[in-house]
């Protein structure tokens, strides 16, 4: 009677390790950690409120509200504006010629959302005025340069600064990310539709001369 009782728990204890063991070989590993410094959990995605899997980007986060408060600094506000016109300026110049429809909805979904988190919430403001009137336009690297140019000439315009000539984008931002091979015996032979060459009036048509930026 005592043998059988032992045996049986000792089978129940047997059964159950298993149980417990195939529970946590079927549970995917998790790649969350805490930081033991800070306290912040960590994921894949960076800091993280819990172990969630973060939902699909969806169209409210991408098209809402401006989320930064009033930048009252008038230096901190030039300097930021200066950094960041030549990191997008930099961006769309480096934009695919050719893109997909996933590159051109990175690039939209890209304008949008940095509208909302600029740091400088008075000009995201703005700034949002001007995407929903010209809305981003990313079917070539030539449309969402020449698009921004024109954005950031809106700006300029409001602030009371002088007009840029979009012609002098190429060399503005040569950023010798080497597009080009290096030590090439000759120089590449220029290409009548380079999008980076930009001579040529590139907020008129080629053709008709009509303005390639219009109002969305
Ligand atoms: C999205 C955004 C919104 C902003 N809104 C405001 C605002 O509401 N109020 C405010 O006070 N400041 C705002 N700023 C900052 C402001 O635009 C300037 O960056 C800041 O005043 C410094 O001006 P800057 O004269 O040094 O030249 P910037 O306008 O910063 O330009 C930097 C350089 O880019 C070149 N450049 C100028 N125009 C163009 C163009 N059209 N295309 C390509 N290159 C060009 C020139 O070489 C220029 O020296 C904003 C900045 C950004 C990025």
């Amino acid at each position: 009677m005592m043998i059988s009782r032992f045996s049986r728990a000792f089978l129940f204890i047997v059964v159950l390790l298993f149980f417990i063991g195939s529970i946590a070989l079927l549970h995917p590993p998790s790649r969350s950690y805490v930081d033991p410094w800070t306290g912040n959990l960590f994921g894949e995605g960076g800091v993280e409120k819990d172990l969630r899997v973060p939902p699909p980007s969806n169209p409210e986060s991408v098209h809402g509200g401006v989320i930064m408060p009033k930048l009252g600094n008038a230096t901190a506000k030039a300097e930021l504006g200066r950094a960041t016109w030549k990191l997008l300026h930099t961006m769309t110049l480096r934009y695919p010629e050719s893109p997909t429809q996933d590159q051109r909805d990175a690039l939209d979904n890209y304008f949008h959302i940095f509208s909302r988190l600029y740091p400088c919430g008075e000009c995201a403001g703005e700034f949002q005025k001007l995407l929903r009137k010209y809305p981003p336009q990313t079917s070539s690297r030539r449309a969402a340069a020449t698009w921004l140019c024109f954005v950031h000439n809106q700006v300029n315009a409001r602030l009371h600064k002088p007009e840029f000539d979009c012609a002098n984008l190429d060399a503005t931002y040569d950023c010798g990310c080497g597009d080009e091979p290096v030590g090439a015996s000759s120089p590449p032979a220029r290409a009548e539709n380079d999008p980076m060459d930009l001579e040529n009036d590139l907020s008129k048509d080629g053709i008709t001369g009509v303005g390639m930026i219009k109002g969305g």
